[in-house]
């Protein structure tokens, strides 16, 4: 094989153009480093683009979970339902507000989490076991929130869409619409992340979505201390024009105007990035079809927003560690959350979730973002077709 990559190519990496680098700048010398106009012009731009009523845009993803948690109301001993296989924030969440995190299995043929096998463990118990719902969109691909509703209205459940892998990504409904991720009509709140590896990139930052008033303007406070400022929400006398008050216990999990003004100018090109990895997609579904031994997660899925591409092949970790020999760094999503040793301290154990377990064994991520050239692409498949050709 003729090309040999100039640097090691990642399974997901950031794109900043020269219009990003201006954009910084000149936030930078604004006159608001921080709490100024790009965030809540970050927040409007996103909220038309997702295609929801409010935006909070927050200092990362995981601080994203934690208020939603919060303003959903998990206390302690509450039980949530979510994914074996996502990043582990999707069920610390819960953690943090002292509830207990509970998982269904997923599906093998998606890795999404099996919406049947949660109404199995909802019709186990009584109503009111269970208190919420944490889908994944993972690897960019839209869970059905339809049906997922359906659900969460019958036992009485809120939903927390993690739509970190899934901006502009979305699922067709029965009624034949495109319902997209994050867009507020089937869940209560949803959450996305800015981290460099996923669509958009700020340096850290997260955002949530709603289209209830009430949870945003309460997110807002939980953003900021708790602290309000606005006087129709005073329980005490306002004293001046300098008065606020700490109404609850909230955080400091804002974001900055600079990273904003990054957010802002990486939205602006949102589309063109997900069409890049649509095609990148299709090129590697077509790569692989007729590659015995490779397995893709979910070809060819409508609305598949990937932020991941999965494969599954037999010796993972023997194609782990070639790729890594050719200068392709891949990446294994996700070691269930129930196998990390804090989970297993709250009594799960393996075996738990073995469709999960099974999926963890044989997957990889290979290459997938905006800048991977279709050079590069083709390296990797060959890459791959070496390794599996070699043990056949
Ligand atoms: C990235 C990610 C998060 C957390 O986002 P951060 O911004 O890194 O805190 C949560 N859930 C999923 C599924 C993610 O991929």
């Amino acid at each position: 094989m003729s090309f040999q990559p100039e640097a090691p190519i990642p399974y997901g990496r950031q794109h900043i153009t020269p219009a990003d680098e201006a954009a910084v700048l000149q936030a930078l010398h604004a006159d608001f480093l921080t709490q100024g106009p790009r965030v809540a012009e970050f927040e409007t731009r996103f909220a038309e683009y997702i295609g929801v009523k409010y935006a909070v845009a927050l200092s990362n993803g995981t601080a994203a979970l934690h208020l939603c948690a919060m303003a959903l109301g998990v206390q302690l001993g509450q039980r949530v339902i979510t994914t074996p296989i996502t990043f582990a924030a999707s069920a610390n969440c819960v953690r943090y507000c002292g509830g207990e995190v509970h998982f269904a299995d997923i599906d093998p043929r998606t890795g999404l989490l099996d919406l049947d096998l949660v109404r199995q463990l909802l019709e186990a118990h009584p109503k009111g076991h269970f208190h919420g719902l944490i889908p994944v969109d993972f690897a960019g691909l839209a869970v059905n929130l339809e049906k997922a509703r359906q659900l969460a209205d019958e036992f009485g459940l809120w939903i927390i869409e993690d739509a970190c892998h899934a901006p502009g990504g979305f699922f067709v409904d029965s009624q034949g619409r495109e319902r997209r991720c994050g867009s507020g009509q089937l869940a209560e709140l949803a959450i996305f992340s800015f981290h460099p590896v996923k669509h958009i990139a700020t340096g850290e930052g997260g955002m949530i979505t709603t289209n209830d008033e009430q949870l945003y303007r309460h997110l807002l406070r939980l953003r900021t201390h708790g602290i309000s400022r606005d006087e129709a929400t005073f329980v005490n006398p306002g004293e001046g024009g300098w008065y606020m008050e700490m109404q609850e216990l909230g955080y400091n999990y804002r974001i900055s105007d600079l990273n904003c003004a990054l957010g802002l100018s990486q939205l602006a090109r949102a589309d063109e990035g997900l069409a890049r990895r649509r095609q990148l997609a299709a090129q590697y579904d077509d790569a692989f079809a007729n590659l015995p031994g490779v397995t893709v997660l979910a070809p060819g899925a409508p609305g598949h927003a990937y932020h991941l591409y999965v494969i599954q092949i037999a010796d993972r970790r023997g194609l782990y560690d070639f790729l890594k020999t050719r200068q392709i760094f891949a990446q294994v999503h996700y070691i269930p959350v129930h196998r990390m040793p804090y989970y297993e301290g709250l009594g799960w154990k393996k075996g738990d979730f073995p469709l999960a377990e099974k999926y963890y064994a044989h997957c990889l991520s290979i290459p997938m973002f905006p800048m991977l050239t279709d050079e590069e692409q083709e390296y990797v498949v060959a890459c791959i077709k070496e390794f599996v050709e070699q043990g056949s």
